[in-house]
């Protein structure tokens, strides 16, 4: 989207929440606790709606637990809170339709769990308690990476000389980040591979040390090749550190044994992790710029379209697709300064709060351009991990 009305393109959506005093979570499982503790830096009061007779009379995460009967019958729509249906997305059709017969507006006071956390969340938490919430955030540790996959989204085989990150510098980063941003759902640390890299440790002793508050999940996104140390291991395990593992054992055979020596060692030490086996992969089309030549005019509904959750760091500076800005060094494209945010300049949390949604000065990337979108609106499939 383009900025119009910078600062102020959210006011419609957020006048919403000015008024809120209490929210309802109505199912307490696994996606009602996934909402809590994201809501947990707003300081609000939250209440579950669940049918668990066990939960009604224990509590849940030290809240109150009401029968959604309760609910129904003693909770008139209202201004002052409002209800996130947390259930399965099986069951919340079915629920939603209840809550409109019971006078609700859908997007007002009744949300959806899928859409309110894909889209109203940071919106809430900017306007009822001036927090900055971002969902995704990678940054990248080195360039450095023992596969070579052709297709890799941000080119690390192409490097042609790929570097270490230095220490000082990503510390400095990720102190300007959380001057800003008050919360990141999912933090990434990604490489090339960042196993690879020589200061895990201090940087995750670092961010574990400082920030794990303000981090909903510390994760290193790595392709489970290296062998992890002891060490390692124990600030992991201090930090509560997850991992999401993209295994390419399907494509490249020869990485089997690897890979199951690394997942052994991970249930070993109970460190949680996310393994990615059924992996598909996109062109965005910048390698060998295959990407469509998109008029100008058309450039703003495509980037809308395109809706990558993406968002990266670097320099001082907060990218919004972060896979484009990675290439856009390797191709030594231009990099234009209204499209990106400087976390050293005097822009405010609004604002960047505006840009992680996708509000930029175009409307695009003039990358944008050269590509094919990213997995939601790109049809473009390429063999997984294919080496070169
Ligand atoms: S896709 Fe991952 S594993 Fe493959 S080359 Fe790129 S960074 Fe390395
Ligand atoms: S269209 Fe391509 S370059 Fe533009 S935001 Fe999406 S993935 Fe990034």
């Amino acid at each position: 989207m383009k900025w119009r009305n910078k600062g102020h393109e959210l006011d419609s959506i957020g006048k919403n929440f000015s008024t809120v005093e209490e929210i309802y979570i109505y199912g307490a499982g696994e996606n009602g606790t996934l909402l809590y503790e994201d809501l947990k830096i707003a300081n609000i009061k939250i209440t579950f709606v669940d049918s668990s007779i066990q939960k009604q009379s224990l509590g849940y995460l030290d809240c109150k637990v009401i029968s959604p009967e309760e609910f129904f019958e003693k909770t008139p729509n209202s201004k002052k809170y409002f209800t996130v249906i947390a259930l399965g997305s099986n069951q919340i059709s079915v629920v939603m339709k209840k809550f409109v017969l019971h006078g609700f507006r859908e997007g007002i006071d009744a949300y959806s769990y899928k859409n309110f956390t894909e889209f109203y969340l940071p919106i809430f938490l900017m306007y009822y308690s001036q927090k900055l919430y971002v969902k995704y955030l990678d940054v990248s540790l080195t360039q450095h990476c023992n596969l070579k996959c052709k297709a890799c989204s941000i080119m690390t085989p192409y490097i042609k000389q790929p570097e270490h990150k230095e220490l000082a510098a990503l510390c400095q980063d990720i102190d300007l980040l959380f001057q800003k941003v008050d919360y990141v759902h999912s933090f990434f640390l990604i490489g090339g591979e960042p196993l690879l890299y020589p200061h895990l440790e201090e940087i995750c002793e670092y961010i574990g040390s400082k920030y794990k508050r303000a981090i909903g999940h510390l994760v290193i996104a790595s392709n489970g090749l290296v062998t992890l140390k002891e060490r390692l291991i124990k600030t992991i395990k201090h930090y509560n550190i997850e991992f999401q593992i993209s295994d390419y054992s399907k494509w490249i055979k020869q990485t089997e044994g690897k890979m199951n020596d690394f997942i052994n060692t991970l249930t070993k030490f109970e460190i949680p992790y996310n393994r990615m086996v059924d992996l598909e992969w996109v062109d965005y089309g910048f390698r060998n710029d295959t990407g469509r030549k998109e008029k100008v005019e058309n450039m703003e509904n495509f980037f809308d379209s395109c809706g990558i959750d993406c968002r990266g760091l670097e320099n001082g500076k907060f990218y919004y697709c972060f896979p484009a800005r990675m290439c856009q060094k390797v191709l030594e494209y231009k990099e234009y300064e209204d499209e990106y945010f400087d976390l050293r300049g005097d822009g405010r949390k609004m604002e960047l709060l505006e840009f992680s949604l996708g509000y930029n000065e175009k409307g695009y990337l003039r990358i944008c351009s050269r590509c094919n979108g990213s997995y939601l609106n790109n049809k473009n499939f390429i063999p997984v991990a294919e080496q070169l």
